[in-house]
């Protein structure tokens, strides 16, 4: 690990570690809470929490694990990344199945014999208790994106995504906790179910986005992705390219545009058409883009604000002057 070099890197990696904190707090709270209330779904919460925190770990890695701040990464991808994630997705899917079968009894003898099959008791401190883990996890993941271009990092770009694309279960699980504590108790199992089968749809979204970042440092030479790149009118020079991925299953690219003046109002569509053009090439990919205009801005220049896109001598091989 080669932190002290890269102040933005250092600080990329202790916003995730607070976050990986706060996860595993959330977690610890909500498992706690659907033991003593013997709700379902605080376990299917819980469950989720738990993929979000292995997502905090994957991201931890990247960040960790890259050797040069925009050189040639060395990803690791050793046994101690592969057993952790044969563990957790085993852990995962065991809880699961046995969460999904408790709900499935529940709601069968629910609907066979009239003694209350819910065991469920859910009172007002922990709805409130929910709302306050919720929001902190909420309040995190949007401070993170907030100052996504300042930390300019993949991985935690991806972690950020993963958690914001997934408030809306959190909304759901809340609503649902209020009609529990409303005496619905029914919404219990049901609702479970229907977390569980989305955060193992989840866990499968994390592994594909997160695990090619760990996998191969250069997926596409950047030479060619200058090529595509500068064809699409506006485009006046495309520097800071960086793939990493499997070329067809999914690639990830990241790339800053300088863009001529008159298309600076446009910027947005410019950005869209060279996403859509790397798409044509070379499959399933995503993209993050960074435009820049004529002042250039801070944060693409932080890291060598006296430098103007000239290669810093230990990372010849990414940094491309294309056009
Ligand atoms: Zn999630």
């Amino acid at each position: 690990m080669n932190l002290a070099a890269d102040p933005q890197r250092r600080r990329c990696y202790r916003l995730l570690l607070t976050w990986l904190w706060v996860t595993l707090l959330v977690l610890g709270i909500e498992a706690i809470a659907g033991w003593a209330t013997r709700s379902l779904l605080l376990f299917a919460e819980a469950l989720h929490t738990f993929i979000d925190a292995f997502s905090t770990v994957l991201s931890l890695v990247a960040v960790a694990s890259a050797q040069r701040p925009l050189g040639r990464e060395v990803w690791g991808h050793g046994r101690a990344e592969v057993a952790g994630t044969l563990a957790a997705v085993s852990l995962l899917g065991f809880t699961g199945l046995s969460l999904v079968f408790t709900a499935l009894s529940q709601l069968f003898s629910a609907v066979t014999s009239s003694a209350d099959a819910f065991r469920v008791a859910l009172d007002r401190p922990v709805v409130y208790l929910m709302v306050v883990l919720l929001a902190l996890s909420l309040a995190i993941a949007a401070y993170a994106y907030y100052r996504i271009q300042d930390f300019g990092s993949l991985a935690l770009m991806l972690h950020t995504q993963h958690v914001l694309g997934d408030v809306w279960l959190s909304g759901v699980t809340l609503v649902g906790l209020i009609a529990i504590w409303q005496q619905q108790t029914w919404v219990d199992p049901v609702l479970a179910v229907g977390l569980t089968v989305f955060s193992i749809s989840s866990l499968w979204q994390v592994l594909g986005d997160q695990l090619p970042t760990l996998l191969r440092p250069m997926a596409i030479a950047p030479e060619a992705i200058a090529q595509i790149v500068t064809q699409i009118e506006g485009v006046t020079r495309c520097v800071r390219i960086r793939s990493r991925g499997l070329v067809g299953r999914q690639v990830w690219v990241e790339l800053h545009l300088i863009i001529h003046p008159e298309f600076a109002g446009v910027a947005h569509i410019v950005g869209e058409r060279v996403e859509a053009a790397l798409r044509l090439q070379y499959g399933p990919l995503r993209a993050q883009i960074w435009v820049e205009d004529a002042p250039p801005n801070q944060a693409a220049y932080l890291q060598y604000p006296q430098t103007e896109w000239t290669e810093p001598e230990s990372t010849p091989d990414n940094w491309l002057e294309g056009g």
